[in-house]
């Protein structure tokens, strides 16, 4: 095994998705850097992983970096595990991955587990094209600001959020986006997995309908702005008193009046069109 850095997704719950490279590559490095070296543990036991484990997680990412480095350097291969699916993605990664390859030492990324695209496969949406975002900002404000902004995009928009936040999501997405058709993406490769498709302006009720629906662990895609349509006749609205030097205030107040669309939403879009 040659001395690189090897970027190693492992399963999001279900242990028959760590493929056979993932498994031979941890099996045979002598160093794993782990998001969390005790979360990590149990799958290199069962492996029989002899690899000695090192902390990589959000916080220490600089010095694990210089640590890995030195490791390659010396000749040594080095495995990046994060707690579940692709490290890099929505998880810490791609600090390590940029020094690494910023020092001239080798980057081998494996395919496999990732929440977004298990997701997506089974979404059965028309859009062509999609946008990974993530998580959301946690406070109210931002997180509606921050679906503004995608108000417009024509892509399937692929978010991930934790349960306790989950109901405020979508009810903000609602809000910002109208009428959508919202995936959501359950539990995904274990027990309790589900995958449901509605129209974004039932969704709140739906999640309320079952308190099971808020649980685990979740990804949200909603379906694209229709093409040509960069957020509907409100925007439209919008964006012609913007043009005109009102204030996001009072377009928001006429455009909705006029369109008959939410005055919040509009509002928010309103912030986003501005900044
Ligand atoms: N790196 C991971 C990946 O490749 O998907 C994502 C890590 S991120 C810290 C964790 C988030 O991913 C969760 O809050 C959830 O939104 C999503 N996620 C992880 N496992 C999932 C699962 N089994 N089902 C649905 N979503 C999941």
């Amino acid at each position: 095994m040659i001395a690189a850095l090897y970027v190693v997704p492992t399963p999001l719950g279900n242990l028959g998705d760590l493929t056979r490279r993932a498994e031979d590559v941890l099996c045979s490095v002598p160093w794993v850097a782990c998001e969390d070296t005790r979360h990590s543990a149990p799958l290199l036991k069962q492996l029989g992983a002899r690899a000695k484990t090192l902390p990589a997680h959000q916080h220490n990412e600089h010095e694990a970096a210089a640590r890995i480095v030195d490791k390659l350097r010396a000749g040594e291969a080095v495995a990046l595990v994060s707690d579940a699916g692709t490290p890099g993605i929505s998880d810490p990664g791609a600090r390590i991955v940029a020094a690494v390859r910023a020092a001239g030492c080798k980057v081998v990324p494996l395919p496999g587990a990732c929440a977004a695209t298990t997701a997506l496969s089974a979404a059965g949406l028309a859009d062509e094209h999609f946008l990974f975002h993530g998580f959301l900002p946690s406070k109210a404000g931002q997180r509606r600001q921050a679906l503004a902004e995608l108000a417009g995009h024509a892509c399937a928009l692929v978010f991930y959020e934790a349960p306790h936040r989950v109901l405020d999501t979508v009810a903000d997405m609602a809000a910002v986006f109208g009428e959508r058709t919202l995936v959501v993406a359950r539990e995904l490769t274990k027990l309790f997995e589900n995958i449901d498709s509605l129209p974004l302006t039932v969704a709140v009720d739906w999640f309320q309908a079952d308190p099971n629906r808020q649980r685990g662990e979740f990804v949200l895609i909603v379906s694209g702005a229709p093409p040509g349509d960069a957020g509907g006749e409100g925007e439209r609205i919008l964006r012609l008193l913007l043009d005109e030097g009102l204030g996001t205030k009072q377009a928001a107040k006429l455009a909705a009046a006029i369109s008959g669309e939410a005055k919040n939403a509009l509002y928010e879009r309103a912030l986003a069109l501005k900044s």
